[in-house]
């Protein structure tokens, strides 16, 4: 197959690679590729098509802040809405003619001689100056270790898969993981399905969510008068980072976060024993906290039980848990994402190691955007880039802008090789740990996807966005080793 080279290949055509096209457009810079392996743009939203599948931050929050919508029809998009955002905003800033659909990339390495990535695909290879893993955080289904699973025999699917052909009426359905896919699609089943058991192994702190039609009006007002809706987006900015709090400042403010989760819980369910077994029993926040009015009602339904035993095994005809079998029809699994996407695993660093080798010693990245031991390369949300605070696109977008400065400045200097040096890296990495500790995220008593094995933050900024912000505003270049030629005259120095 033939080689290709691109200046600046990107991997991944979701809120982070369509964001890094448009803004790379903007700043000039044309000549870039984007490649994608499933055939559609939109990454986690084209993928997660799930019944109830929405955003769970107020879409004018979860959107561009260069790219507003002023047609939002809700409070929180839903997947094929904010889909069809994506694809407009890609088609909008000329992104669209950069991606090519159904390529995966299977191994990148750099040449230190070329001072370019070489990468293979399944559609042929690339060379490129830089690299930049846009795949986000959930890009691979999580699949339990439950014994027997493999010998259910009737139908089985994770929520990243959903079978759409697979009518669930009449059906006995069984869910497995509480989730906030879970809490979005369980209300959607409930409605359809004869009998729906509920497999919980932790309840999830749940909010109000408050969601509600835009009306034409405030359309007609977002649309005439496009700083209402910034001011719409700052206030939703405000509240959402509040969460903050608890999370990284001090496990104390989490009081009144869990005040209104009570209070929810105690509109919403009048069983007291249902209840009970929904009541949370570590602090809000050590887990995502989640955002549904309709979760609740769905589990008080008559044709909805929960099952808050463990899972023993599951069978041919369904899952046994506390000894009982469970019989279902179908079987879906709620059960998240695998730590780390394939990507991880497939690019290597100047030792040879992976980025998933490295993130396993510890989580460890700078700024979540680059990597010692991977030059010329970039993150977008990678570990200690992402909130558990805040909306995914308020981190990506500084992220982008962080990017492309720095393909800025390498392009107009004629920078041919950068790399985040070790010590900057390793005190970022140690400031992450130390800021981690205070809060619910590491101190709430429970077990979530915000640590890793030994306990560690698993990669969030433990600080405010508005921080994250300011410490990304512009590419720190006297933080890397810069080299400014091809390998034989080559000159050092920060890259200014
Ligand atoms: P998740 O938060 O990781 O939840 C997985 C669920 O499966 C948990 O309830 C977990 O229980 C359960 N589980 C996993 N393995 C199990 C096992 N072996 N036996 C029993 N239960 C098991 O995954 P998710 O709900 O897909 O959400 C992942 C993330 O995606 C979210 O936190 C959010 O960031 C994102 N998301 C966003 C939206 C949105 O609206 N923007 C919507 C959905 C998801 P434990 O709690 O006990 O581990």
């Amino acid at each position: 197959m033939s080689t290709t080279h691109t200046p600046v290949l990107v991997v991944g055509a979701g809120f982070g690679g369509i964001g890094l096209g448009a803004r790379l457009r903007q700043a000039g810079i044309t000549d870039f590729t984007i490649i994608e392996r499933t055939d559609d743009l939109g990454g986690t939203w084209s993928r997660n098509t799930y019944p109830g599948a929405a955003c769970d931050v107020p879409s004018t929050l979860y959107s561009y802040a260069f790219a507003p919508n002023p047609e939002w029809s809700r409070k929180y998009g839903t997947q094929p809405e904010i889909l069809a955002y994506l694809r407009r905003v890609a088609d909008d800033f000329g992104v669209t003619p950069h991606v090519r659909l159904g390529t995966t990339l299977t191994a990148a390495r750099f040449d230190e001689d070329t001072r370019r990535w070489e990468v293979s695909t399944d559609r042929g290879d690339f060379t490129a100056d830089v690299l930049v893993s846009a795949v986000g955080a959930f890009a691979e289904a999580s699949i339990p270790d439950l014994p027997g699973l493999s010998s259910f025999g009737g139908d089985l699917m994770h929520t990243l898969h959903w079978d759409h052909d697979l009518d669930l009426s009449g059906k006995r359905v069984g869910v497995i993981g509480t989730g906030a896919t879970a809490v979005q699609v369980i209300p959607e089943v409930q409605r359809v399905a004869d009998e729906v058991v509920v497999f919980q192994r932790t309840p999830p702190w749940i909010v109000p969510r408050l969601d509600r039609a835009i009306t034409a009006v405030e359309r007609g007002l977002y649309r005439r008068l496009p700083l209402s809706q910034r001011a719409t987006r700052a206030a939703w900015y405000g509240a959402i980072e509040s969460f903050g709090l608890p999370g990284f400042v001090n496990t104390a403010f989490r009081h009144p976060f869990e005040a209104l989760g009570r209070l929810q819980l105690r509109r919403q369910v009048s069983d007291p024993v249902l209840r009970a077994r929904l009541t949370p029993d570590y602090m809000i926040g050590c887990k995502r906290a989640i955002f549904s009015d309709a979760y609740y009602p769905a589990l008080a339904e008559p044709n909805v039980e929960l099952v808050t035993e463990p899972i023993d095994e599951v069978g041919p005809t369904g899952v046994v848990a506390g000894g009982a079998l469970h019989e279902v029809d179908v079987l879906i699994l709620a059960t998240g994402f695998t730590a780390l996407p394939a990507l991880t695993e497939v690019v290597s660093g100047t030792d040879g190691r992976t980025i998933g080798d490295r993130y396993r010693e510890r989580p460890q990245s700078y700024l979540g955007v680059a990597n010692a031991g991977f030059p010329n390369m970039f993150t977008v949300l990678g570990p200690f880039g992402a909130a558990g605070n805040q909306s995914a696109v308020v981190m990506i977008e500084a992220q982008i802008d962080y990017i492309v400065d720095a393909l800025t400045r390498v392009g107009r200097s004629g920078i041919s090789r950068f790399e985040i040096r070790a010590t900057e890296q390793d005190e970022f990495v140690e400031e992450m740990h130390a800021r981690s500790g205070r809060g619910t995220w590491l101190k709430g008593g429970c077990v979530s996807y915000y640590t890793n094995g030994s306990g560690l933050n698993s990669g969030l900024f433990p600080g405010w966005s508005f921080e994250y912000r300011s410490r990304t505003r512009r590419w720190d270049a006297d933080r890397y080793d810069v080299q400014h030629e091809r390998r034989g005259a080559a000159t050092e120095g920060a890259g200014r």
